[in-house]
């Protein structure tokens, strides 16, 4: 059992956050077993009370693959793949070096405060199964994918159909605990067969499985997507293959008619909204407004390696910058890098908000000299993230930052 007094900043919804001055929180067996005032606590506490303390963040779309070609740019999606992105993954068929890359990843990610990532990686099989090990080695939570391609790739990254489906449903049936499961990956429409995609959305929804992809992010894109499969709109693709669903996370999603984010949103699909790598690759601004109107559930994503950071606070920051009309505020930007994603895999029961019963995976951010703590704390903590010292990163109650 162990006792933190300390003040805390929960997250409820977009609109607001509870804010607990001066509270003791309570761990035990990895869990949260109480928060209450410091004046009806009795007992002995750890002192954190210089700190501001967050439930852990939540990166909802991250290519790990990527994780060493972060910051080398190009100006556009479809170049950036070729030129950057693939050369870069065809590495991690060397499981030696899928591992270290995993070892680095895994400890950037805690060192950022993000305690559950939704990852893609390279299109082999020893990439992936790197990844778990690794994770489950450093007690790390994730959902992990093996990208999918059995189409228009290189030559080296080329999957067949039955590689990428097979391993697939080895992955997920070899790693399928809520802090550790896999997550079916086609990569997005245009390097995935329909077949591929037919087989991956029968199989998920008869196993209750996540899938994630990339929909709609770039002209270009777009205009090779309707090429190849001859339908009136991207989003329709998916739906005709029966990718979209309650446990469906769609990437990017920016150059969107209101058909389409009807059907999205009949379908209970899930937004990452990504707005970093939206403005590093041009892609174009998130349609926050017709999202919200449309009710998508929507939550942030690092996108690492076209987003330039694994810090979800920055990317938060951004999700207001890379609006030019629409204010976003402080309770809205924690809850999306919190509580928006546990609600969108399904863990809210777990993880994304500090509350008895979930899993204590908590941040602590110490306060800089000269600030004063207040309500207003969580703002400046939003727009200035550089200034505050993250102190302590817990994951089931343990410290993985070292003290
Ligand atoms: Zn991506």
């Amino acid at each position: 059992m162990k006792n933190i007094r300390t003040n805390i900043f929960n997250p409820v919804s977009p609109d607001q956050v509870d804010y607990l001055p001066d509270h003791v929180l309570s761990i035990d067996n990895g869990k949260i077993t109480q928060i209450c005032s410091f004046s009806d606590f009795h007992g002995s506490w750890e002192d954190q009370r210089s700190c501001i303390c967050l439930p852990g963040f939540i990166d909802l779309h991250v290519h790990l693959s990527q994780y060493r070609i972060r910051g080398l740019y190009h100006p556009a999606l479809l170049p950036w793949l070729d030129s950057s992105v693939f050369p870069e993954e065809q590495k991690s068929l060397s499981e030696a070096y899928a591992t270290a890359l995993s070892r680095d990843f895994f400890s950037a990610l805690i060192k950022a405060g993000t305690t559950f990532s939704v990852i893609y990686t390279a299109p082999f099989r020893e990439a992936a199964e790197a990844a778990f090990e690794v994770a489950h080695d450093m007690g790390a939570k994730a959902k992990i994918g093996m990208t999918m391609m059995d189409r228009n790739a290189p030559q080296g990254l080329l999957q067949t159909t039955g590689y990428a489906i097979s391993n697939s449903i080895r992955l997920h049936e070899k790693w399928n605990s809520e802090s550790l499961s896999y997550i079916f990956t086609p990569r997005f429409a245009p390097t995935c067969s329909a077949e591929l995609m037919r087989e991956v959305a029968d199989y998920a929804k008869s196993h209750d499985a996540f899938i994630q992809t990339h929909l709609s992010e770039n002209p270009d894109e777009m205009a090779w997507v309707k090429e190849i499969f001859g339908k009136s709109s991207y989003t329709e693709v998916y739906e005709s293959l029966g990718i979209l669903g309650p446990r469906s996370i769609l990437g990017h999603a920016i150059h969107l008619s209101d058909p389409e984010m009807d059907v999205l949103s009949s379908s209970g699909s899930s937004i990452a909204h990504c707005p970093d790598s939206n403005f590093y690759l041009k892609s174009g601004e998130f349609p926050l407004s017709r999202v919200k109107a449309h009710n998508i559930p929507f939550g942030l994503g690092s996108d690492v390696g076209a987003g330039t950071s694994l810090n979800m606070l920055y990317h938060a920051k951004q999700m207001n910058f890379r609006q030019n009309t629409d204010p976003v505020l402080p309770s809205e930007m924690l809850y999306r890098i919190s509580l928006a994603n546990a609600k969108i895999l399904h863990l809210d029961h777990r993880m994304g908000s500090l509350d008895i019963g979930k899993d204590a995976d908590i941040l602590f951010f110490r306060i800089p000299d000269g600030l004063y703590l207040g309500e207003h704390s969580l703002s400046q903590l939003c727009f200035s993230s550089e200034d505050f010292l993250l102190a302590k990163v817990l994951v089931d109650g343990v410290n993985r930052l070292g003290s």
